[in-house]
């Protein structure tokens, strides 16, 4: 990303909203906006090989393993506004793990990007289900966007869900249910 013509953009963006770039507050805002942006879609840049890469392991389990309420913070490619909330990942694996915190990069790596909700958790799943050749897969998000909180039918409270569920976790119901038993039951520091 050419960072300074990004910043100069920022600048010419400022003064179309009727705002004076030369105020003290503003002054370094366009490098600051260029920075973040350029962290916000560094997903692009990043690959889910290389974050899985040596974090394979062979396990002989045919367990579900289930990791709950990753966060996640992406851009809506219709507003360029954020949308969060939280991720749940399911899988069984045949014969392959991968290590805990590799899930949370994979998540990373398609959120910090724009984004529609439904396109983020069916990417999730798929990288999961091929990179380990998994026998089934299911990730469900819940969301947040700003896009409609702040503006358009500012709904303050609604919160999106979306899901993805590859292999057994689509043709079994049984699986699918153990799935959704786990991640819906409560925190053990809920009270
Ligand atoms: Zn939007």
């Amino acid at each position: 990303m050419d960072q300074k013509r990004v910043a100069e953009l920022i600048r010419e963006l400022l003064i179309e909203i009727g705002e004076d770039p030369n105020r003290e507050g503003l002054i370094r805002t366009p490098e600051r906006v260029a920075k973040s942006y350029e962290f916000l879609t560094s997903g692009c840049k990043t690959s889910v090989h290389e974050i899985t890469s040596g974090a394979i392991f062979e396990q002989d389990t045919n367990n579900m393993i289930v990791l709950r309420d990753i966060e996640v913070y992406s851009l809506c490619e219709h507003h360029m506004l954020p949308f969060f909330g939280r991720c749940h990942i399911g899988y069984v694996s045949k014969k392959k793990v991968l290590g805990v915190s590799k899930l949370a990069r994979i998540v990373d790596c398609y959120a910090r990007r724009l984004q529609i909700q439904e396109r983020l958790t069916q990417q999730i799943a798929r990288a999961i289900m091929d990179t380990l050749h998994a026998e089934g897969v299911g990730v469900v998000m819940e969301c947040q966007h700003l896009c409609m909180m702040m503006r358009g039918v500012q709904k303050q409270n609604s919160l999106m869900n979306t899901s993805s569920v590859l292999g057994s976790f689509h043709d079994s119901v049984a699986t699918r249910n153990e799935f959704l038993a786990l991640i819906s039951k409560r925190r053990v520091n809920d009270g």
